[in-house]
């Protein structure tokens, strides 16, 4: 029987990293990518590969380009003969005053973390429709839910990425694909390695399970999503501690 392949952008680090490392572990060939950190991603494909016996392909570029996206996906199918599991994870936030915000960083803010769930989805979904199966999920956040100060592009494109999650979910449950969408509170993590000791810990003290999540949980519940029954699609679901 073929192996199921998962495709996951911003496998490197963070949430990414440990999502991938769940789905090695279920046996699954990978399809993994960043946009900067070449070696940490060959290395990390490496380790699982050897560790649990299975394909791993490591494919660095950046997902705002809809051009490398194409060729990212081309690569995949010629290797694995398409992907089963998208997961569209590859982020950045940008923190400041709106009115501090250039067009290039609301851009490139909205490229990253939106136009990228445009782009790989585009080139996942053809392999999909034709097996009549498939399951995309889509790494958000709280702020896409309620948005946040002095990050209006980040929650504006998490906002984007829901919307668009639910959207996409109506026109794929005919062809049996799911659509759903984590919406993640404080995941601890490199995008939140800028907050100082007291920072964190009032942070912490905002949060009803009085601790930042983990990858693992989320990469566990991205599993749980790629197992959950067929009709659970176009949903939201947040992971946050009780948070917002
Ligand atoms: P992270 O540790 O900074 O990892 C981000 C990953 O995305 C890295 O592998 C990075 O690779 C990759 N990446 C960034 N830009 C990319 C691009 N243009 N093309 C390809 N890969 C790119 O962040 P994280 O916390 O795991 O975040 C993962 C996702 O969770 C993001 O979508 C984020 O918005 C979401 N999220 C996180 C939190 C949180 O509290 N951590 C909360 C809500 C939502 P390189 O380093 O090589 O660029």
């Amino acid at each position: 029987m073929k192996r199921q392949t998962i495709l996951i952008t911003g496998a490197s680090h963070g949430i990414g990293r440990a999502i991938a490392k769940r789905f090695a572990l279920e046996g699954f060939s990978l399809v993994l990518n960043c946009k900067t950190d070449i070696t940490l991603l060959e290395d990390f494909a490496r380790e699982l590969q050897q560790s649990y016996g299975i394909q791993t392909l490591a494919i660095p570029g950046d997902v705002s380009d809809h051009a490398f996206v194409c060729e990212l996906f081309a690569q995949a199918k010629a290797a694995f003969g398409g992907v089963d599991i998208l997961v569209n994870n590859a982020g950045i936030s940008h923190i400041g005053l709106l009115t501090d915000l250039s067009i290039e960083d609301w851009n490139r803010v909205i490229a990253t973390n939106l136009t990228s769930v445009f782009s790989c989805c585009h080139e996942a979904i053809p392999y999909m429709v034709h097996n009549k199966s498939g399951c995309i999920i889509n790494i958000s956040s709280v702020w896409g839910n309620v948005g946040a100060s002095c990050e209006v592009a980040y929650s504006a494109s998490k906002g984007g990425v829901n919307s668009f999650t639910r959207a996409l979910a109506k026109e794929l449950a005919p062809s049996h694909i799911s659509v759903n969408a984590i919406a993640c509170g404080v995941i601890d993590t490199r995008m939140n390695g800028c907050f100082n000791a007291d920072e964190r810990h009032a942070l912490e003290d905002e949060i009803p399970m009085g601790r930042f999540g983990t990858p693992e949980e989320v990469a566990d519940l991205a599993w749980q999503l790629a197992t959950a029954p067929a009709y659970l699609t176009g949903q939201i679901l947040t992971i946050d501690g009780g948070w917002q």
